[in-house]
């Protein structure tokens, strides 16, 4: 159970003065929630780190301050002059001053009421914002501040500044984060006392206080004492989480699963070809896991379009063939579904059972899947996240693939693996991204890894090329050719920073030239406002070639795979990272027919832009592109997370990062060899570290034990 102290801090984000529906939703978009938490909760808030100050501590006289800059000024209130009644655009205008010159306080559409309380005449105050000239006279628009001598303390020197989303201002944010401050426990110390004295780091509690209400610059440096020890908790958590789930299933045994072949020959019979060479020799790899009485946990690699799917129903098959269960998860409903349907007439002719759990499966028809499940009549169920609720219950499974598991946390890791029975589940993670060793380490710790090297014989290169956006009416008329010879065409519209209104509207744009342009009825719209079942019938009715063009935003990124599509258009892809156009272009290739990718931009490009597509157009090799894309983003550095889909880390991206992850490593081994059930003073403490960094499911792992 989680200690009592944290629960404050778990509660909703609603339990804060100032949210309701409405600011909720706002703080759903401007926090990163862990994978799996829908609402915000206050701990969210806590770690919605700042990414730089204002720095309000320069008390200039009014007439020594510089115009521009911010600034904190005592005051005399000399004279209100309100706006004129009738002339809403004029301002109104509050004169102050101090011993050397006037300033003029300016607000426009202003609530007189508001203005007078605040500002008394003849009254002192303190107000802070930034000042600027206008002829003779100093003025400040607006000021940030207004308090009197008295509530001082209410100013902050130095006012940390959040990531924003629109809605929710700046001040608005710094005063809930502030609340959900107040609300953070003082806990046991939990870190080696000589750590914290070698490197001067503060305590917990006092360390999130630095970053929320620094009382210097240095406070909110990621390189700083206070955020070193937050990072360095939040590796350590990871750390012993990691390191409990080895111990754990070193001291269970699996089961040894091996199987008699029968389905797998069956399956290999019906597929309509046979396999690469690194699809046998990772399936024997597998296989040698499975029969082993350990636990296995298996990282398979394969570049897009390499045969991941089928590595994993191979495999599936085998759990299957003792008589147990299997489960395939997608990270969403359009891959979960086209999963089921690429498997389904395979399982048909191989004797298999599928069943279906995602968001939409719901009332009766999801009541039906889960009997079926728990009485063991589904063999393989395939899914979303929906399968990690906790009324999904397996009669036996003894095998888990996770596809795309970068956006599943370890966590949700830990959850399935607690779904097996016979001590936890067999877990296969299938990933297109080439993860550097460290962040590999990170979120998996020791775990085995297959390669698909090779693509399917056959495939012809896809041919790239970056025509400037210029040219879209050539581009126009090539397609029209291909489409003529029966090419079906991926086009990707822009990813616009922040803003889904206007990624859906340039999209929405798009979307209706093509359809002028090629008839509406053979051009097909997907977004990410869609609903489950809009998104399913345009996929579909793309599949069966019903639809010539499809237009998307980038919803399409991972996974789908309809091989007919042999053209992929990027508009600007200027503004895409490499992963993620490599990523894209993994959607066409996947026939044995040329296929061709565009990657429309705009000219001037700046330099590294240039290098990043003159790269694309030169390799379709993704462990280069990998490699060349840290280069470009500065060698190593591990925040490339974001990019490599790795899920991200909350507070621990930091300088030093490589220095402290292994610290923390040695650290916990350290820990669970001298105390494997963490019964110590220091273990209890780490205990609630694990708590607070929600590794809840490696906590419960003692109680397998
Ligand atoms: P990914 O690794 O990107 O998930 P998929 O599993 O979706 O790739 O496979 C891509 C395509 O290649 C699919 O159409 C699949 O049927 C096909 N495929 C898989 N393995 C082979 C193979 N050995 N020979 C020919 N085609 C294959
Ligand atoms: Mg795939």
């Amino acid at each position: 159970m989680r200690p009592d102290a944290l629960t404050p801090l778990f509660a909703s984000a609603q339990t804060i003065t100032g949210v309701g529906p409405r600011v909720l939703t706002f703080l759903k978009k401007a926090l990163r929630l862990p994978p799996g938490v829908a609402e915000p909760r206050v701990i969210d808030l806590v770690w919605h780190t700042p990414t730089g100050v204002i720095d309000r501590r320069a008390e200039p006289t009014v007439a020594g301050a510089v115009p521009g800059t911010i600034a904190t000024f005592k005051v005399r209130v000399l004279k209100h002059r309100p706006s004129p009644r009738g002339n809403n655009k004029a301002p109104y205008k509050v004169a102050t001053e101090d011993d050397t010159g006037r300033l003029d306080l300016i607000f426009f559409h202003a609530e007189h009421k508001f203005i007078e309380r605040q500002l008394p005449e003849g009254s002192e105050r303190y107000v802070s914002g930034r000042v600027e000239r206008y002829g003779e006279t100093a003025q400040m628009v607006h000021p940030d501040y207004i308090v009197a001598p008295e509530s001082r303390g209410d100013l902050p020197a130095l006012e940390p500044v959040y990531p924003l989303t629109a809605g929710l201002s700046g001040k608005v944010l710094v005063k809930l984060v502030r609340q959900s401050v107040e609300r953070t426990p003082e806990l046991e110390e939990w870190q080696d006392p000589n750590i914290l004295a070698q490197r001067g780091w503060p305590g917990w509690h006092d360390a999130v206080e630095a970053l929320h209400r620094p009382l210097d610059p240095g406070d909110i440096s990621t390189g700083g004492p206070a955020w070193q020890r937050l990072a360095y908790d939040e590796l350590l958590a990871g750390q012993l989480a990691l390191a409990l789930v080895r111990q754990s299933a070193k001291s269970q045994r699996g089961r040894s699963l091996k199987g008699d072949g029968s389905i797998r020959k069956r399956l290999l019979a019906a597929l309509p070809f046979s396999l690469t060479n690194s699809q046998v020799t990772a399936l024997a790899e597998i296989e040698t896991d499975m029969a082993s009485d350990h636990r296995m946990l298996r990282l398979l690699q394969g570049d897009v379009g390499s045969g991941k799917t089928a590595v994993a129903l191979l495999s599936m098959a085998i759990a299957v063939e003792i008589g147990a269960q299997a489960a395939l998860m997608a990270p969403t409903e359009v891959l979960a579904r086209q999963h089921a349907e690429t498997i389904l007439p395979l399982a048909e002719k191989a004797g298999l059972r599928l069943g279906l759990i995602t968001g939409r499966e719901k009332g009766k028809p999801r009541r039906e899947v889960l009997s079926r499940l728990a009485a063991g009549e589904i063999d393989i169920l395939i899914g979303t996240h929906a399968v990690f609720q906790p009324d999904v219950v397996f009669k036996d499974l003894a095998f888990a693939v996770i596809d795309e598991q970068h956006r599943f946390g370890v966590h949700q890791r830990l959850a399935l693996q607690s779904k097996g029975g016979n001590g936890g589940a067999n877990v296969l993670v299938m990933t297109a991204t080439p993860i550097p060793r460290t962040l590999l380490m990170t979120h998996y710790g020791d775990l085995d890894v297959s390669r698909l090297t090779e693509k399917p014989a056959g495939r012809k290169p896809i041919k790239t090329t970056m025509p400037a956006d210029g040219r879209i009416e050539d581009v126009v008329d090539g397609l029209r050719r291909m489409l003529a010879q029966g090419a079906q065409i991926y086009w990707v519209c822009p990813l616009i920073e922040s803003s889904d209104v206007s990624e859906l509207a340039a999209a929405e744009e798009r979307h209706a030239w093509l359809a002028q342009l090629f008839g509406a009825e053979h051009v097909g719209l997907m977004h990410g406002a869609m609903k489950g079942v809009e998104k399913d019938a345009v996929m579909a009715a793309f599949s069966a070639d019903k639809l010539k063009i499809l237009v998307s935003t980038t919803v399409i990124e991972v996974g789908v795979n309809v091989p007919n599509a042999t053209i992929m258009v990027i508009e600007q892809a200027e503004r895409f990272g490499l992963a993620q156009l490599h990523q894209l272009r993994g959607r066409v290739g996947r026939g044995d027919r040329q296929s061709y990718c565009l990657l429309l931009h705009t000219e001037p490009l700046g330099v590294t832009a240039r290098k990043r597509l003159e790269m694309m157009c030169e390799t379709e090799d993704g462990f280069l592109i990998a490699e060349k894309d840290l280069e470009l983003r500065g060698g190593g550095e591990l925040m490339g997370a974001r990019q490599s889909g790795m899920p991200e880390f909350r507070v621990a991206g930091v300088p030093g990062f490589e220095e402290l992850l292994a610290t923390a490593r040695d650290d916990a081994t350290m820990q669970l060899n001298q105390d494997p059930t963490l019964a110590s003073p220091r273990g209890q403490a780490l205990r609630t570290l694990l708590y607070l960094f929600e590794c809840d499911e490696a906590v419960r792992l003692f109680r397998a034990a």
